[in-house]
């Protein structure tokens, strides 16, 4: 109750939450009671929570902040909302995020940009915006997010909280709508490292449903986190650096000094495929977006346009209409990228490229245990930014796409705040499946 008042009071201020799911809620609370009468509660029973608008609720709405997809409640629940609420989770309500999660700031959502709860003058950062802001302004405990190519980190970081991108395949996808599959990664955002770190451990783990899914033996993940970091190999890769605020770039360079000044040894590591990491992410993403929402024609989901006068009539007009505008940039991009002609130009050669940037990560990984790098180039942009063109919001991916074309984990931690008060995120990077390392180092750090 204490929360849901909360949301009442905070949410008109920072529009984090598109769907509240207060009723539900309450039972999930009951649901809570019961566990704990009957002594078998978890550390995640009775703690109220947020999630994206992607993730899929039984009868409850899903929308990914979508016109197309208004008023649609999925008939089942995700593999991660199964998990939490087995653990007795609470979930209050769905949170605001970029159409589709496809964007940086969260102003492509068709309710409206959250604000951002640091600084209401400046965005969230996206796409997971709204579930940065919900954590951010105490509305919620925690929140799950997804990360196709920094969504969870790059709010995390914008609102100075903690979040956390898995290693791909540790989470099961199974019931997050999908943006680019071979990207897609749910993680948590939290207050703290220990919050995300319970948050994983109860939501990893194999799952059938989801072909990508992997078995990982990882044990409890909270015992690794106070391990000493003495002797740990943190690699610095100028590549990272380019083009980095200043300010913010001496910053992340002190809380590297203070891993040092702990026992940690710093390598210098070179990653020149990087430079090629944001045209291979938005040339594979946009391909496998394409796909993936062609299954939006009015028959099935969501939004059917009122008049046509043929089924072929019906679909261009409920995609016209559904679809905003970056959506549909996005679609067109990667239906260009597959069609025949050009797939070998843009599409074949950029999974040859990808290979070759998974190459480098793994080579690099055999001389350092982790990498650290900022996790965008500035601090968190004004809100409606007009001059900003979509070019230049693909530009301010450039620290966190590489992470997931990897398919590595990776951790934001809050790391100091600019001249304007905004918060700075430090990105800490490790192996595939290395997830207890980076957690582990961003204990430390905290
Ligand atoms: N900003 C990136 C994009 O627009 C990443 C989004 C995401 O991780 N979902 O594609």
């Amino acid at each position: 109750s204490e929360y849901i008042k909360a949301v009442e009071e905070a949410n008109p201020k920072y529009n984090a939450i598109v769907h509240t799911t207060f009723e539900a809620a309450l039972e999930h609370a009951e649901a809570a009671d019961e566990m704990l009468k009957e002594g078998n509660a978890d550390t995640l029973c009775g703690i109220p929570m947020v999630m994206k608008d992607n993730i899929c609720t039984d009868g409850l709405l899903t929308t990914c902040c979508s016109n197309v997809l208004k008023g649609f409640k999925p008939y089942y629940d995700a593999t991660v909302w199964e998990k939490l609420k087995e653990k007795g989770a609470v979930l209050l309500g769905k949170a605001n995020m970029d159409e589709f999660a496809m964007g940086s700031t969260s102003e492509s959502s068709c309710y409206g940009a959250p604000f951002n709860p640091r600084n209401t003058g400046h965005v969230t950062g996206g796409s997971s915006g709204g579930a940065a802001a919900a954590v951010t302004a105490n509305m919620a405990a925690y929140a799950l997010g997804s990360d196709t190519g920094g969504s969870v980190r790059q709010p995390a970081a914008y609102c100075g909280i903690v979040g956390l991108k898995p290693t791909y395949g540790s989470v099961s996808r199974y019931g997050l709508i999908a943006y680019g599959s071979s990207l897609d990664q749910i993680g948590p955002l939290t207050y703290s490292v220990k919050d995300a770190a319970i948050v994983f451990d109860a939501i990893k783990g194999f799952d059938r449903r989801d072909q990508t899914s992997k078995a990982f033996d990882y044990g409890n993940i909270l015992d690794y986190l106070d391990r000493d970091i003495k002797g740990v190999k943190i690699g610095i890769a100028e590549e990272f650096f380019d083009g980095i605020d200043p300010d913010m770039k001496t910053q992340i360079f002190d809380a590297v000094k203070l891993f040092e000044k702990n026992g940690a040894e710093i390598v210098d590591i070179k990653l020149p495929a990087l430079k090629s990491a944001l045209p291979v992410y938005y040339i594979i993403a946009c391909a496998e977006a394409s796909s993936n929402l062609g299954r939006y024609d009015g028959i099935r989901y969501g939004h059917r346009t009122g008049s046509y006068d043929s089924i072929d009539d019906m679909i261009y007009k409920t995609r016209s209409e559904g679809f905003g505008a970056e959506v549909k940039r996005r679609i067109m991009l990667g239906t260009y990228v597959l069609s025949s002609g050009y797939y070998d130009a843009y599409y074949k050669k950029a999974c040859v490229i990808r290979e070759e940037i998974r190459r480098e990560f793994d080579e690099t990984y055999e001389k350092c245990d982790i990498l650290i790098a900022p996790i965008a180039p500035t601090t968190a942009p004004v809100l409606n930014f007009k001059g900003l063109s979509s070019v230049e919001m693909y530009l301010s991916d450039i620290c966190t796409v590489p992470i997931n074309i990897a398919g590595i984990p990776s951790i934001s931690v809050p790391c100091g705040i600019d001249k304007k008060g905004l918060p700075i995120g430090m990105q800490i990077m490790g192996k595939r499946f290395d997830d207890a390392k980076v957690l582990n180092m961003a204990y430390f750090y905290e």
